[in-house]
């Protein structure tokens, strides 16, 4: 447990956070010497006696325990016993060999500067991370620049220092964050701060880089600051990372550790996801929606099945071409069922379109499908068919969509897809034909709920939460006697109320078990004595204790909950004494 960390907001694996030392520090940061006192490598002391013997007096730096330095893939020699500290206390950790690592409020990964391969650095700080409490600072001394500053704070890092950028001014390496350059090889300098300006004159060389260099750290940190603030740090560094062919690579191999990102990805964010790159598709969000709608949607019965094509005002529904496409459908509309193709997030049911990210996305268009997105789509598509079943599909995609699914081999009507009358007219006489003898569908809002319920809690939340009587009253789902389940919330998700939250209780998701009291306004995670694994931040979560029963917005993971020791856990939003 820690007195001196705490993480207030995340992105990803990125977090901000704040180390209460002399003066409290907002993390991520650039610290110094100021900020800590480091008692240095265990060959320093003239035996285990000493080192035992030099833990710090009080003191509100953060106190850098004696360490075993070795090479990034030898195993150190010996461990040293642990020595208690009265203020907050760092240990280095070896980034590859680490059995059990004693307890600390900071850890500091040995030879961070080492950790030049992508895939020793991706290992080295994954690995750590997985084995240090989620509620203490990691330090990665000696590592960053401009141009890799974002990726190492989106990788989970907390603390950085300005050591690389100063040495590498008494090499004359000109830092940007676009990459460094050796200072001999400008024909212009591309910033204009106070220091370059010095080094335009020729003056104070070495000092005037240090600056500069230091500057530009100061600034990259700023930024990526913000971004994290705004949940905008995936989209920054899909394309910071271009800068060095290495970057790229860490970052292909972070998307590989798919159980890191996704525990700490979460269930909403508030900025538009853009899927710019081809390592957008491997992102957590595009991958669990897609997960989702073949694991825990289950479409309505119906005989029909019409394959629409994306638009890029979301939700698609309010858009001129879904528009045309309602109408052309016409009454239609209530025997068929639609489902939209789109990259990246490959299939969106129609009564999905409003959640995150199906209504939050935007897409380079260009009409082209590359190899790797048919064949994301096929896939997708050959699940849902296996568990939804039509008797008739209509296809009105165009181009190389229509193609796409029409050289996979579904048996469909393709009406060659578009908007203008002929299209229309194509498209309306196509379900006119399908529908001839189709079941009725029931109600399309209902629906639209139990599709959600679905999403959000499970396969089974839908049928609990609509079962008997219920009622459809603008964004609401209530009880026949107009007392309130669950509303929709404008991002697209479901707020539950006391009654639809003991109504999802019997399935046993998304349940945080709190101690013998009754929490008010947020719940504290040391308040918390389990939680429901897959909880993600932003989730709707159901709290339930001896003496409360409540509802709320998760802050945290369900993991973190269970071993974090500061920290809000759950924003509440109704709570009962019981
Ligand atoms: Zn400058």
């Amino acid at each position: 447990m820690t007195r001196y960390f705490e993480v207030m907001k995340r992105d990803g694996p990125a977090r901000m956070g704040k180390l209460l030392l002399e003066d409290a520090i907002s993390t991520p940061a650039i610290i110094s010497e100021r900020d800590y006192s480091i008692a240095g490598t265990a060959y320093d002391f003239g035996s285990m006696e000493e080192i035992a013997a030099s833990s710090p007096e009080k003191t509100k730096k953060l106190a850098l325990l004696p360490y075993v330095p070795s090479d990034l893939h030898v195993e150190p020699p010996f461990d040293l016993t642990d020595c208690e500290v009265e203020g907050p206390k760092g240990i280095v950790l070896h980034p590859f060999y680490i059995a059990e690592p004693k307890r600390a409020d900071v850890y500091v990964i040995g030879g961070a500067g080492c950790l030049r391969n992508p895939r020793d650095l991706i290992n080295a700080v994954v690995g750590v991370r997985n084995r240090i409490p989620s509620d203490t600072a990691l330090y990665a001394p000696a590592q960053a620049t401009p141009g890799n500053l974002a990726f190492l704070i989106y990788l989970g890092i907390d603390l950085i220092d300005s050591t690389r950028v100063i040495a590498d001014a008494y090499f004359r390496r000109y830092h940007t964050r676009d990459g460094v350059i050796a200072l001999g090889d400008f024909d212009e300098l591309p910033c204009k701060c106070q220091h370059c300006q010095k080094l335009v004159e020729g003056k104070e060389n070495a000092q005037a880089l240090v600056g500069h260099n230091v500057q530009k750290i100061e600034e990259e940190l700023a930024l990526v600051r913000e971004m994290v603030r705004k949940q905008t740090l995936r989209e920054y560094i899909e394309r910071q990372v271009r800068v060095t062919p290495d970057l790229t690579a860490a970052l292909r191999l972070l998307d590989r550790e798919h159980k890191y990102i996704e525990a700490r990805t979460p269930q909403h964010r508030r900025s538009i996801l853009y899927a710019n790159t081809a390592e957008s598709l491997h992102r957590v969000e595009v991958t669990r929606f897609a997960h989702r709608v073949l694991s825990r949607y289950a479409a309505p019965k119906s005989d029909v099945l019409l394959l629409l094509p994306c638009s890029a005002r979301k939700p698609y529904s309010i858009s001129r071409s879904h528009r045309l496409f309602a109408l052309s459908i016409g009454s239609h509309r209530r025997y068929l069922h639609e489902l939209i193709l789109t990259s990246p997030l490959a299939l969106v049911p129609r009564e999905l379109e409003e959640v995150y990210p199906a209504a939050n996305y935007d897409v380079p268009v260009t009409g082209h499908w590359d190899l790797e997105e048919r064949a994301w789509l096929c896939q997708c598509l050959d699940t849902y068919l296996k568990n939804n079943k039509y008797r008739k599909i209509i296809s009105h995609l165009e181009g190389e969509l229509e193609q796409t699914v029409k050289e996979h081999g579904i048996d469909a009507v393709y009406t060659g897809g578009g908007t203008n009358d002929a299209a229309l007219s194509r498209l309306s006489e196509a379900v006119q034909d399908a529908c001839l003898g189709a079941a009725r569908l029931g109600d399309r809002r209902a629906a639209q709920y139990k599709a959600m319920a679905n999403y959000y809690f499970g396969s089974g939340a839908g049928d609990l939460l609509l079962a008997g009587k219920v009622k459809v009253k603008g964004r609401e789902i209530q009880e026949e006697n107009g007392r309130t389940l669950a509303a929709m919330t404008p991002n697209g998700s479901i707020a539950l109320s006391l009654i639809g939250a003991r109504r999802l209780e019997p399935l046993e998701k998304y349940i945080v078990t709190i101690g013998d009291f009754l929490p008010k306004g947020s719940l504290l995670a040391p308040g918390v004595v389990a939680a429901d694994e897959q909880i993600r931040p932003g989730d709707e979560v159901i709290i339930r204790g001896e003496k409360a029963f409540g509802v709320g917005r998760a802050k945290m993971s369900g993991w973190e909950m269970a071993e974090s020791t500061r920290g809000v856990a759950v924003e509440l939003k109704h709570i009962q004494e019981i």
